[in-house]
């Protein structure tokens, strides 16, 4: 494409620049970046991508697993896609779109911006990391070397999506002590730590579960415990948008932790809080032209702008807080993590016109 700085460092992090054309002093450097790995809940190799032509409503069989059926009844975003083009594997392993998708994007927009230098942009600089899907996409990336005022991963799902905030997040352990001997003399003398757990575990709200909460809702998510009659441990995420509320939270888990001990004579709790990521509106809006031309760009494009909160982490928010400013925009990935994904080939289209609006409209507002 004629990019003449691509480079990978030795952790697999490649950057790129596509130059400035523009005559106006002081355009930032904007970045575009997007994740090359894929999860590895499902296999990702010897993929076999299909292109379904001129989506009509039809079941989509994928052939070599036929109990692998895409269907407009089981995914509401199909129907918006109607008339186009979808991309599918075929049934045996992801498609890989996440974040694929994004890859093939930005690819596109560069090749694209290379060609034509009549349209007026700031340095553009595109990032392809490693090891998203684990947490650890941005551990090796070099935000000073990368040199941009603000970046943008492509990363998210329907067209039209701008995602500027994530949950907070942190996890808390509770240690359950209990006091185990022969359970053929145990009588008045055993303290079950299994039990006092499982009576603690009772006792959290059913309505702040992953499994009966969604958009701006928080929750409090048991995922591992480790239980003996002596000692028990329950591993638990807590998740909310806000930083105070998740501290409630974590106040009143604290609570019933101990009015559970209180319970079972003889047991006794320990807590520990560990700080996992945090919401990138913090950030963000400490800079909120960065989101208003991802806004305008998008609107540009003729699209409706849609603002979702991510229920999960961003590589955008560990990003954010070291420094570079980075919201998500749609990719067009759809099933993430599933042998189900697709992604319309239209809504790629879509996502490469606002990349290209997006470098225009920084230089055309920079004043
Ligand atoms: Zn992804």
């Amino acid at each position: 494409m004629g990019v003449a700085d691509a480079s990978v460092n030795e952790h697999g992090v490649l950057m790129a620049t596509v130059p400035a054309t523009t005559s106006r002093p002081g355009v930032p450097t904007i970045g575009f970046i997007a994740h090359v790995d894929t999860s590895p809940e499902m296999p990702g190799d010897n993929v076999k991508p299909i292109v379904h032509r001129q989506y009509d409503g039809r079941d989509l069989v994928l052939p070599d697993d036929p109990s692998s059926v895409l269907r407009l009844a089981d995914n509401p975003p199909l129907a918006a896609c109607i008339g186009e083009d979808i991309v599918t594997a075929s049934g045996l392993t992801l498609l890989g779109a996440d974040d694929k998708a994004g890859v093939a994007e930005i690819m596109a927009a560069a090749e694209y911006l290379m060609a034509h230098p009549e349209i007026a942009h700031g340095v553009v600089r595109i990032a392809f990391t490693p090891d998203e899907e684990i947490g650890r996409g941005t551990v090796h990336f070099d935000v000073t070397h990368f040199g941009a005022y603000c970046a943008y991963t492509l990363d998210g799902s329907s067209r039209g999506e701008l995602e500027v905030e994530n949950f907070s997040a942190d996890s808390m352990t509770f240690t359950f002590q209990g006091f185990n001997t022969h359970p053929g003399f145990a009588k008045k003398r055993m303290v079950n730590a299994i039990k006092v757990a499982a009576d603690f575990l009772t006792r959290l709200p059913s309505g702040e579960a992953p499994e009966t909460t969604e958009e701006y809702e928080g929750f409090a998510h048991p995922f591992v415990v480790d239980a003996r009659v002596d000692r028990t441990s329950v591993k638990v995420l807590i998740r909310d948008f806000d930083e105070d509320r998740l501290r409630d939270r974590e106040r009143r888990l604290d609570a019933l932790a101990h009015a559970t001990v209180a319970d079972h004579p003889g047991s006794a709790v320990t807590i520990t809080v560990e700080e996992q990521y945090r919401n990138m509106r913090e950030v963000l809006q400490r800079h909120p032209e960065v989101a208003d031309r991802a806004r305008q760009a998008i609107e540009r494009t003729g699209l409706e702008v849609r603002l979702k909160p991510i229920r999960g982490g961003t590589d955008g928010a560990w990003l954010s807080f070291m420094g570079l400013p980075t919201p998500n925009l749609f990719a067009g990935e759809h099933n993430f993590h599933s042998r189900l994904e697709w992604v319309s080939a239209q809504d790629m289209d879509r996502a490469v016109a606002v990349i290209v609006e997006l470098c225009k409209v920084w230089n055309e507002l920079t004043h």
